[in-house]
Order: structure tokens, then sequence, then C-alpha cells
């Protein structure tokens, strides 16, 4: 498919703020697609040039894209800065500046009549390859090359591809839609991709392989070395003794539950790749958790699910979340391993030795783990007790409480305990020490808009709009104005960490009602921990919003607690969540 064509399938995403409409012009274009490029074409519309997962870094920020822009149409880059001041972005500053398409830089890349979406891939490519010294100058001629030899329109997107800011809307539940509806014959078809792509986090690879070889294919697709998995995750309920109603099993195990980052090991010989929440590549930052897997897991090839805690084993105590943060970093990565030294809590195993384990139950699993993991100081397994009574697990909660843990995570033993890639069911249950407020449990939301500050607070927020995911829909839809929490550092500190997510106009796939309109827009990027007192409706928020009643849900009294870069807005707590606690809270069960 050529470039162009492409770019007006974007431009008519861009423009719709309907979710039908957009799954309808995502429809025709998957139809359109060829096998060999529709996984290019999923990753240019969600903005990315390959799978989440796959480090693929351009290193090009917008002053290198300015840079390149300039070389294209022979004029200054400061000349391109002050266009970009102008019209706010370097897309479309590149349309304005450059003239008709021209060839230039062949040597280092070249193409036929017109760009392709091959081409643009092979060309991203090349300037994410380009190392070492000269790469800048490199990087630059290529893009260079093919923004000199693009029509306008097709620069525009070229470049906001490059500088990661392509921001169509899309996310990934609306592409698969569009997939389902394009292959399967409506939206509604959506779940098996959903399950495949939860298996394999790769939506190139579940487009490919629907396009190439059918749903029966797409079935087909199972676990492999270096892909990360969706990981499962904990339902919750109003009160422990619930815990033995709800999860379906008379035994039980009950897991210490650490604060801690949740970090995926894939292990092949001696080479081991990690994951994080989010499912990016870590690896670099944990060379210890490298080190201790390579050591500890007896098995050729395996992936193991675990939590990496800031553990100091002088003192025997855990670190503080905060502290483990510090980890996160892309330079003196040894110097701070050596500080803050890491131990891996490893409790499940996915695949073993050639074979996939998801499909086995909880005891199966765990029983293969013990088998193929050597205990030390810095890679253990999560401690545990087998329990058939409310009592035990009681006993155990208590007794990491005063260990310092946060909880205990419960998980059925019955015979379809499975692991469930990405999904929140009754098979696993989280219990946490209660905040001491009325609700059981934090909320995750998204930052999707800002009030500006007044008396005290002018110059930085008076509040943030937040919001939650709603899956099945694809948006986000608002919960609560937060302003308090915050401590005077962090308050000051708000426009600037929420700059890059700053939008001029209600983004794609939020949804606000009138009464709730900010001052200030965000894309859906900045997760933040959310503690309140209660869920009331209200007709101000669109959370789980009842057309009849004209009613959504509202957190009463959100205060801040912190961050959570490690999630994606995606992985913010869903609007049926909510819904579901709503509902405990009026004594209506799930
Ligand atoms: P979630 O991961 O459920 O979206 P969250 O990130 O806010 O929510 P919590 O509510 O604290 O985290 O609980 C779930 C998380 O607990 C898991 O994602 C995992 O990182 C962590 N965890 C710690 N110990 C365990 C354990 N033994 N079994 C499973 N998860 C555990």
């Amino acid at each position: 498919m050529r470039f162009s064509r492409l770019v007006t399938y974007f431009r008519r995403l861009e423009e719709t703020s309907s979710q039908n409409e957009m799954i309808a012009i995502l429809a025709a274009l998957f139809t359109e697609a060829s096998t060999e490029e529709i996984d290019t074409i999923c990753y240019f519309t969600l903005g990315r040039i390959a799978p989440a997962y796959q480090d693929v870094n351009l290193g090009m920020g917008g002053r290198t894209a300015g840079a390149a822009i300039a070389l294209a149409a022979d004029i200054d880059p400061e000349t391109v800065e002050a266009e970009v001041r102008e019209v706010g972005d370097y897309g479309d500053a590149a349309i304005r500046l450059v003239g008709r398409p021209a060839r230039k830089f062949e040597e280092v890349f070249s193409f036929g009549d017109a760009l392709s979406v091959e081409d643009v891939r092979r060309g991203l490519m090349a300037i994410a390859r380009a190392g070492g010294p000269g790469s800048v100058e490199t990087k630059k001629r290529i893009l260079a090359a093919m923004v000199a030899g693009a029509a306008p329109e097709e620069r525009r997107y070229l470049v906001r591809l490059v500088t990661g800011k392509m921001r169509l809307g899309v996310g990934e539940m609306t592409l698969l839609d569009g997939l389902a509806s394009a292959y399967l014959g409506s939206k509604t078809a959506r779940p098996p991709l959903e399950h495949a792509y939860d298996i394999c986090t790769d939506i190139g690879l579940v487009a490919k392989t629907l396009r190439e070889s059918g749903l029966s294919g797409v079935e087909r697709i199972s676990v492999s070395l270096y892909r990360p998995i969706r990981p499962m995750l904990a339902q919750r309920v109003p009160a422990l003794s619930e815990i033995p109603k709800r999860i379906g099993s008379r035994v039980i195990a009950a897991e210490e539950k650490y604060d801690g980052e949740r970090i995926q090991a894939h292990k092949d010989g001696s080479d081991v790749a990690l994951f994080s929440r989010r499912l990016t590549d870590v690896t670099h930052q944990f060379p210890d958790i490298v080190e201790h897997v390579r050591r500890c897991v007896t098995a050729e090839t395996a992936i193991l699910d675990g939590e990496a805690v800031a553990f100091d084993v002088k003192s025997g105590t855990f670190h503080p979340f905060q502290k483990l943060m510090q980890r996160r970093r892309k330079y003196r990565v040894s110097e701070y391993a050596e500080q803050i030294p890491v131990t891996y809590k490893v409790f499940d195993l996915l695949y073993a030795d050639g074979a996939s384990y998801l499909r086995r139950s909880y005891p199966e699993r765990h029983e293969r783990l013990e088998r193929i993991v050597v205990e030390e100081e810095h890679l253990a397994l999560a401690d545990r007790v087998i329990a058939t009574n409310l009592e035990e697990i009681t006993d155990f909660y208590l007794a990491c409480i005063r260990r310092g843990l946060e909880g205990v995570v419960c998980k059925s033993c019955a015979d379809d305990s499975y692991y469930r890639a990405g999904a929140r069911e009754w098979q696993w249950i989280k219990w946490k020490r209660s905040y001491g407020t009325e609700l059981a449990d934090t909320l995750d939301l998204v930052v999707v808009g800002a009030n500006a500050g007044k008396g005290k607070r002018a110059g930085t927020y008076g509040s943030l709009l937040c919001a939650a995911y709603n899956r099945e829909e694809d948006v986000f839809q608002t919960v609560c104005g937060m302003g308090t929490g915050f401590t005077d550092e962090e308050l000051a500190q708000l426009p600037g960490k929420l700059a890059d997510a700053r939008a001029d106009r209600s983004p794609a796939r939020v949804m606000v009602a009138e009464q709730a309109k900010p001052d200030f827009w965000f894309v859906p990027r900045y997760v933040l921990e959310v503690l309140g007192l209660e869920i009331t409706e209200s007709p101000v928020h669109t959370c789980g919003w009842d057309p009849e009643t004209q009613r959504g849900l509202a957190l009463r009294f959100p205060r801040f607690v912190r961050w959570r870069h490690e999630k994606s807005p995606e992985q913010a707590t869903t609007v049926e969540e909510i819904a579901a606690m709503f509902r405990e809270q009026r004594g209506e069960g799930r």
C-alpha cells in the first residue's frame, strides 16, 4: 500500500470522534491491507513502529526531527523551531516548510516512485539501527530523504511517527474491533482476538495471523519466549471473609503480597529478558535479577512471573516501593543495583522446557516451579500457606502485616485454576491492609484534564480531572476532580510533569460531561493512585454512564497517593470495577 493511501485513513481517523465510525474506517483499512504489511499498519496506527515490548528506539527527539526537516527544506533549523512554536507540531511545520517533493540524500535512503508503507517501515528501522559516531547525522539524513521525497500530507504523519506524536486516538481495543469487523463480520467477534493478544502482546501478529489463517490460526497463537504475556490480575472483595465464598475452590493458597514491581522473566539457556507490568523490556534495569535467574532456574527455557522487591537482607525488612523506583534509570544502573539490591519473589510459572503452562492448574504450575527453582537469598518463591478455612487465611494475613507486607493474594487451587493472561477474575483475590478509609482499595486513575489553580495555587493546577478505563468501549470516563493529597512540591511540579500530555481540545476516547469540562486537557498518559471515601451516583461524571438516569459514578473525597508510572492508561482501574465497588457498598454484591 502506498503511504499516501494510509495517510488518507489516518486523516479520517483523526477527524472523527465517533467510536463506531473509527471502527468502520479501520475495518475498511484492514480489508485493503495485504498480509505483508498489515502488522506495520497496526503499529503505525497506534503511533508505534513495532510491538510495544520490542525496545525499538528511534533516538530522535523533536529537535533532531526539526533539524532533518531543515535539511530537507534547505533552511536554518531555527526557522523550523520558530514555525513549530507557531503551529505547535513538527508534523505541521514539515508540511509548511518543505516545498514540492524532491529527491535528496538517496545515498542513505531511496525508494521507488512514491513512498510505500514498507518503505516507511524500512526507513524508520534504519533510523533505529543507526548507532555509534555520526549516527545522529545519519538519522537526520534518512528522515530528510523521506520528508523531501514525500507528498505534503505524508510528511505530517511521517514526522509525527518519528517524534512519537501520532495521537490518532485509536486504542488497542478499538483496533481489535476494527479487525473483528473486517475479518469476522462484526466487532462483537473481538473476544478471541483479545485473548490471543493477551497471550502474545503483539497486535500486529494477531492481525497478520487473522489475515493469513483466519480465526483458527489466531486461536493457535501460543506462548513464545521473549514475547511477554499480559499478567494475570487479582480481584478484590469488601471483606476478608468473602474470599473463600468467591474463589470457587475449597483449597486456597494464600501468598505473601509484596509491594514491589511485577516482573516477568524469560530464560533461554543463559539468555534472560525481563518485562515490566507494562510489558516493556526492563532487562537492562535489573542486571542483578538477570544474574539470579540465570543461576537459580534449572530449566533450560522458562517464563516466570513474580515481584521484584527491595529487601534489606541485613535488617530483614522490605524497603518501600519508592525506594525500588530509584532503580528505574538509564544511567548508573550497576551503582544503584549495588546500593539497592533487589530480591525476585517468584510466584508463577508460565512456560518451561518448551511447553506452555497457561492451561495447567495453579497446583501443577507451582509444583513444577518448585522443581526448577533453586532458592537463594535474592531469588525465592513467594511464601505461602495452603489453607482450607478462613481462620488459616486470617492468621497468615496478620502474620504478613506484622512482617511489614502489604497483604495477601489468595489463589484458587481448583482444577480450572489456569493462568488467565490479562484477566482479572476470581481465581486470584487480593486483600490489602486497610488504609483506614471506607473503600477497601485505592483506584488507579488517568489524568485527562486540570483546572487552573487560584490564590496559593496560582501558576499550578487547582485540581486534576481523573478518569477510569472502559475496556469494553475503549474510552476513558471521568470519576472525580482531585485537588488534595499533594505536597507543595508535588503541586508545583504538576504543570511540568504533565506538559508532554497537554492537548488543545478534548482528546479522542475521553468522555467528559459538559459540567466537568476542565480548563486544560490531557491525552490519557499519566496514571495516579487515588484514595477515596465512597462511590456515589453523579450527573457530573461519565464513569459507567447510564443514559436513562443521566448519571454516572463519582469518587467522593479523592486524595492523591502516588504516581503509577509503571501502569499504562489501559491498565488503570476499569469502569466495571468501580461499578462493582458501588454495588458492594450498597450491599448488592457483584
Ligand atoms: P493490579 O496489578 O491488580 O492492577 P495494582 O498494580 O494496583 O493492581 P495491587 O492492587 O497492589 O496492584 O495488587 C496486584 C499486584 O500485586 C500484582 O500485579 C503484583 O504486582 C503484586 N503481587 C505481589 N505479590 C503477589 C503475589 N504473591 N501474587 C500475585 N501478585 C502479587
